[in-house]
């Protein structure tokens, strides 16, 4: 494992507003349960942009969605995830001066990542206006291995004085959301969401207990600091903040060093949050912070083994794509009360909502790395199913399950339904979703627990939302993924998903019932055989729209019918369109913000013959913006497919620095992570080929002609298969479990011990 590939590090890193409150995202720490932006412990200069955030995975309160004409069904109410708290302040006075970047002379500095160890890291050295001269090492981690515990190392070395040094650290219990009116992709306006219930301090440590104004939800967090020198701490609290004073001597070239633990608990998960609080610290303060660095580490450790990818040739981009992969372990929620936002845990674009994002572009990565996970993520929609079922009745379905748009705790969230709600095709998502993780696990047990209900739900729904004309089932006045065009008759992606959707709720029926599995699911949902045939029906009579004149399979019924949108000629600045032009305007054009039938092509692409498949590339390359960051992964995927190797280069490459590199100019709002997954298949399922079918596992790997070699593991049934393609040949080893048949470039291999095929 190259070192250098794992961390992450900015030498001299520039205090501009617009790159801090970026970094703030890249540099955040998450574990799946809480997240921390990464704000400077001194704080910005008065007027700094800055978005001071602390999040819990799941946990949210209501606000208001307010809609201009109040038709039947309309969202009025939306969940939103909260800045919970901020630890994240501490004062340190030098002699009297404060230190503070912004004045007196900062002689060094770097800020770093290092996904090996779980940390991220400041070093500064300082000379105060004084001419006093400190280097400060500052350390941060959310805990792996304890999920509710966040730390702050703060270490001073006096360098060219001795005297005396104070540390005034914050715990500020009264917080606020960010918001910005001129951004449809964060809230747009700032509300108080904690409300201050208590607040204590216990054996030196203070707790704050807030709860939500609507949604009935309490979070407390505590506080507690230890000083590697005896000193005296002082900790008193002030209305709901509470302040801990620490004063001491230094020696020159004496180090000193603040810890300070914050850990988290919520009502969604705890009964008495104080108590859980209290014990969590406890559970904390009993092992040595090197301790805790140690299981931060032997966590990481194993998730690297699981999923590195390593690519010779390619450092910076490397960096880059273990960077992403790193987001989805800090983003991917750890429990069934949550999922994996759209941001991570490392902002408040997207209000913490969990979209399709999750199934199409996140779920692929877990299931070949961590497939427990996957089963959490499934084990949520589960969870929600019968909000699911009562979303379908709002719109007007009288049976079956619809998944809401956008969510945290399972009904809609999305105020703007054409881009909204009529989203119908994340029903196939997370039906897609469980079909994969079944695909590559083959466990049936899960599926009869959870999966297999959810299947057939989602499969009413389809039945009830489409009709047959002409003999063929249409599904009318739905969204796809292109969100450029909205409510349109027969969308190639959602009728090929739902097609799949209700083959497979047939296919696992049977499958189900001959394993004796069926009986719990069937009773519990009252489905019948009668309907099993209905759902064969419609899917063998799926309408999938085709224009014979191009070759291609247009993306809706009327796509083809509209006007060109000029891309080449459009202003730089006027993208993403989103921003410049009214929905209207976008809908009359043919126009995509992202991949679409490309994607339906990707997933399904047995569904349509090659040449099909490449007509549509070509076609739906030259009218898509990528305004989305979901879309240029998938075009990655697709050249390779189609042996277009430099675009799939250049796509992956746009795909890997997205969040690094700012490209889509929202990053301070938080990474993205749908991007993240969607650039790991870019090398597993684009360079490499990976498909898992009914027929078993396929490869057929190329590579990019930058790169020397590309390797990877990945799990599948009970094995784990390491696959390692260079310029000459690709050797497939398996690492452990079983014997396996596998296809390379089509033809069949057993997968014993290792196999090395030629490139062709
Ligand atoms: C995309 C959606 C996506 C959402 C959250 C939007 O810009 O168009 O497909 O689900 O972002 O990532």
């Amino acid at each position: 494992m190259r070192v250098n590939q794992l961390v992450y590090e900015i030498e001299d890193f520039s205090w501009d507003n617009s790159d801090l409150i970026v970094n703030e995202t890249v540099f955040h720490n998450a574990n799946g349960y809480i997240g921390v932006r990464s704000n400077f412990e001194e704080g910005y200069p008065e007027g700094y942009d800055t978005i001071r955030g602390t999040y819990i995975n799941g946990f949210y309160d209501i606000a208001e969605m307010r809609q201009a004409e109040r038709l039947y069904g309309m969202v009025e109410e939306k969940q939103t995830m909260l800045n919970v708290v901020d630890t994240q302040t501490i004062y340190l006075d030098i002699d009297g001066e404060r230190f503070n970047l912004f004045e007196g002379t900062t002689l060094q500095s770097k800020r770093w990542l290092d996904m090996e160890e779980g940390i991220t890291g400041r070093r500064i050295v300082w000379r105060s206006p004084n001419g006093k001269e400190v280097e400060i090492i500052i350390r941060r981690m959310a805990s792996f291995h304890q999920l509710s515990l966040f730390t702050i190392e703060y270490a001073v070395k006096a360098l060219n004085f001795s005297g005396k040094i104070e540390f005034q650290s914050l715990h500020q219990g009264e917080v606020m959301n960010y918001s910005n009116s001129e951004d449809p992709r964060v809230a747009t306006e700032s509300c108080r969401y904690l409300i201050p219930a208590s607040s204590t301090i216990l054996e030196d440590a203070s707790y704050l207990t807030s709860h939500t104004t609507k949604s009935d939800l309490s979070v407390c967090t505590g506080v507690k600091h230890i000083l590697s020198k005896l000193s005296k701490l002082h900790t008193k609290i002030e209305g709901h903040n509470a302040i801990c004073n620490i004063q001491t001597s230094i020696n020159q070239n004496e180090t000193i060093i603040l810890t300070k633990y914050t850990v988290f608990s919520d009502s969604i998960r705890q009964k008495d949050c104080l108590a859980k609080a209290v014990s969590e610290m406890e559970r904390a303060l009993s092992l040595p912070l090197e301790k805790l660095y140690d299981y931060q580490r032997i966590y990481l450790k194993e998730y690297w083994e699981n999923c590195l990818l390593e690519i010779e040739g390619d450092d910076d981009l490397t960096t880059s794509v273990n960077y992403n992969m790193y987001q989805l372990i800090q983003s991917v929620g750890k429990d069934e009360n949550c999922n994996i936002t759209a941001k991570g845990l490392s902002g408040e674009g997207y209000e913490g909502h969990y979209f399709w994002d999750t199934e199409m572009y996140i779920e692929p990565f877990f299931n070949l790395t961590e497939p427990n996970i996957t089963k959490n993520l499934i084990g949520f929609r589960y969870k929600t199913l019968d909000k699911a079922k009562e979303n379908a009745k709002i719109l007007g379905h009288t049976k079956g399950a619809l998944y809401p748009w956008r969510t945290i705790m399972g009904t809609e969230c999305s105020g703007y339904f054409p881009s909204g709600s009529a989203g119908y095709h994340i029903n196939g998502d997370i039906a897609y979703s469980i079909i994969s993780y079944y695909l590559t696990t083959k466990d049936l047990d899960f599926i009869a627990e959870k999966g297999a209900e959810i299947i057939f739900e989602t499969a009413r729904l389809w039945i009830d939302v489409g009709n047959y004309y002409k003999g063929s089932f249409r599904i009318n006045e739905v969204t796809g993924p292109d969100e450029y065009t909205c409510m349109v008759n027969n969308n190639y992606y959602t009728n090929v998903s739902a097609q799949f959707n209700l083959k497979w709720a047939s296919k696992f029926y049977y499958l189900l019932k001959k394993e004796n599995k069926l009986a719990d699911v069937a009773d519990k949902i009252g489905l019948m055989e009668a309907e099993i045939t209905e759902f064969v029906k419609a899917s063998d009579s799926m309408y999938l729209p085709f224009d014979e004149e191009r070759g291609i399979n247009p993306q809706d019924d009327s796509f083809l019918e509209k006007k060109l949108w000029d891309i080449e000629n459009t202003p730089k600045e006027n993208f993403p369109l989103l921003l410049h032009y009214h929905p209207l305007f976008l809908y009359r054009h043919q126009v995509c913000k992202q991949a679409d039938t490309v994607l339906a092509h990707f997933i399904f692409e047995d569904a349509q013959p090659l040449e099909t498949i490449l007509n549509s590339y070509e076609y739906y390359e030259k009218v898509t913006t990528h305004d989305s960051s979901l879309s240029t992964c998938i075009f990655s995927i697709m050249a390779s497919k189609l042996g277009l190797i430099e675009k799939a280069y250049d796509y992956f490459g746009d795909s890997a620095k997205l969040d690094l590199f700012n490209t889509h100019k929202n990053t301070k709002d938080g990474i993205h992570t749908a991007n993240m997954g969607g650039n790991y298949m870019a090398i597993v399922y684009g360079f490499a080929g990976l498909r898992i079918k009914e027929s078993g596992i396929h490869f057929a790997p190329i590579i990019p002609i930058q790169w020397k070699e590309y390797r990877f593991k990945i799990n599948y049934e009970d094995s784990q298969i390491e696959v390692e393609v260079n310029k000459e040949v690709s050797t497939f080893t398996l690492i452990k479990g079983s014997p396996k048949d596998i296809f390379i470039n089509g033809n069949k291999h057993s997968l014993k011990d290792r196999i090395t095929v030629l490139d062709i």
